[in-house]
């Protein structure tokens, strides 16, 4: 899946030596170095790596919210960096789902007013079919007219995820979506990701540091300090930690004597 001479239709989104940089001089810090990688459609890939290695900045470039110091990022075949603002704002609207680790659902609309919001902000009418799969898929039928105070973690994740899906996005991008929640909600919350490529032939990408969350993926792509250090095809959660203690071995220094 890393190479850029694979033909862009297989891939939802991809960088080409995309690098990132914050500040300048003795206090310059390279976000994303030289990071080249395609995320295949219909698959859910897990992006990893130890806090600051990169994952939310990644994630922020491939969505156009933050600005690539080198290199490309495409959606499809549309590369961002040759959008204005206004552009770079209705692809995020038209094109992606957010799922964010703090729900960021509107206090004061019910669960179903959230999960319609994107669409009636883009003017567009909710096809009802497809809306009552989502909602029935991700359980809401009962708490559609509770507002988000009036639901758990799980269920007000659980809204957001409806509301990234319902639009049909190209890809739908998650950072730390399980950060907040217990274990048992938060498998829910993954359980309905993983759903949405095997029944709605969604494209899903998620950032996480939790080896459980990635053993949810198909592929899982590992990041340390800016740059891919390795790629795992159908994880387990055993696996993908087994890889991360060996990346902790290796910044302790101690992985060339196989401590
Ligand atoms: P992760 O999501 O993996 O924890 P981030 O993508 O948030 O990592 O950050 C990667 C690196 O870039 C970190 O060293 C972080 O401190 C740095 N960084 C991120 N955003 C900024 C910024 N706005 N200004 C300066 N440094 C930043
Ligand atoms: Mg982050």
């Amino acid at each position: 899946m890393n190479t850029s001479t694979m033909p862009s239709d297989r891939h939802a989104a991809r960088t080409v030596r995309v690098s990132r940089v914050h500040g300048d001089g003795d206090t310059v810090v390279r976000a994303l170095d030289d990071v080249t990688i395609g995320f295949e459609r219909g698959r859910f890939t897990a992006v990893m790596g130890p806090s600051g290695s990169g994952k939310s900045t990644l994630l922020h470039c491939l969505a156009g919210l933050d600005d690539v110091s080198a290199g490309e990022v495409y959606l499809g075949d549309t590369e961002l960096g040759s959008l204005t603002d206004r552009q770079l704002t209705r692809l995020r609207r038209d094109r992606i789902g957010f799922v964010f680790q703090a729900f960021n659902l509107l206090p004061t609309m019910t669960a179903l007013e959230n999960i319609l919001l994107p669409a009636s902000l883009a003017g567009r009418k909710p096809d009802l079919d497809w809306l009552d799969r989502i909602v029935t898929s991700v359980g809401l039928d009962t708490r559609l007219h509770h507002r988000p105070g009036e639901l758990s973690g799980g269920q007000q994740q659980r809204v957001a995820v409806a509301r990234a899906l319902v639009g049909r996005p190209e890809i739908v991008m998650a950072d730390e979506p399980t950060g907040n929640l217990d274990s048992r909600s938060g498998s829910e919350v993954l359980a309905l990701l993983r759903n949405a490529v095997n029944e709605l032939g969604q494209t899903v990408l998620m950032v996480t540091h939790d080896p459980v969350a990635a053993g949810f993926a198909d592929s899982v792509v590992f990041l340390a300090d800016g740059r891919i250090a390795d790629v795992m095809d159908s994880p387990t959660s055993d696996r993908v930690l087994d890889r991360m203690k060996a990346f902790d071995r290796v910044a302790a220094g101690v992985g060339a004597r196989g401590v």
